[in-house]
């Protein structure tokens, strides 16, 4: 996949392919990125890209012309089928799902805004507005390091075989289940007898019956969302009945 990051702080949005999973995408080459600085594409010597609001009111608004050319170079560099997604308040929100359905594009050519915003005629070559979340930011930039991370990680190839991305939160409607590593009992506290018994299928059984519950404890409204099987109902009673004492998070 190649993304353009179209960004008054190129060099910020870059640090988010110098580490970790994001990193080993690029390296791997499942991922090619570039920032590309919006400030190249003022058409004054004071690189402004920036100018007072029509109508008077407080902050700057952010040009159509150099937006425009910008988003024109980036089709230039990574082909004109790339989706163009403005990183927005108003947008919809940033979800598993959506990150998925990114995975799957070509390219993407992600906008980072500041000040009060794009000027409004800028919207034609607009494709999508994402939101981090009912939040303002002061910039776009942050919003799409957050997009690349998750996009980068569900690209063919990135996570190995033990890191896969199935059996993460959201992937199949549910949270995921806890994980535990060495020693064996710490500060009194064992690792369930299950997880070094060996056996597979009581394994897998344990890890959905745990990550039902953990739904059902942490986000009551995903698993209202899910039709749940007559095993899942099973294990998900099952789950309740052994931690009866514990109150539901979400009514905390
Ligand atoms: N006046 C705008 C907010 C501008 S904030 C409004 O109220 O809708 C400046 C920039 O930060 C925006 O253009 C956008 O690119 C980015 N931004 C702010 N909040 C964001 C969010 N929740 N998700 C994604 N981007 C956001």
């Amino acid at each position: 996949m190649k993304v353009e990051v179209i960004s008054l702080f190129p060099e910020f949005v870059e640090q988010v392919v110098k580490v970790g999973i994001p990193r080993k995408a690029l390296d791997c080459g499942a991922l090619q990125f570039n920032a590309r600085d919006l400030r190249n594409y003022s058409d004054g010597a004071d690189r402004r890209v920036d100018d007072r609001p029509y109508g008077g009111g407080p902050g700057m608004v952010m040009e159509p012309g150099p937006l425009s050319d910008a988003i024109a170079a980036a089709k230039t560099a990574i082909g004109s089928s790339a989706k163009v997604i403005a990183m927005s308040p108003q947008g919809i929100p940033m979800t598993q799902a959506l990150m998925k359905a990114l995975s799957a594009e070509p390219g993407l050519i992600l906008i980072c805004g500041r000040y009060e915003g794009l000027d409004e005629r800028v919207t034609p070559q607009i494709d999508l507005e994402v939101s981090l979340g009912d939040f303002v930011l002061s910039g776009g930039e942050l919003a799409a390091m957050v997009l690349v991370d998750a996009v980068a990680r569900l690209l063919p190839g990135v996570l190995g075989h033990e890191g896969s991305a199935e059996a993460d939160s959201f992937s199949a409607g549910l949270l995921d289940h806890p994980h535990y590593t060495r020693p064996p009992l710490w500060r009194d506290a064992p690792v369930p007898d299950v997880l070094l018994s060996g056996d597979h299928a009581k394994i897998a059984r344990w890890r959905l019956k745990q990550a039902l519950g953990a739904t059902f404890l942490k986000r009551p409204d995903l698993i209202e969302k899910l039709d749940l099987s007559r095993t899942h109902a099973e294990l998900l009673r099952e789950f309740l009945s052994e931690h009866s004492g514990e109150k539901n998070q979400a009514s905390k």
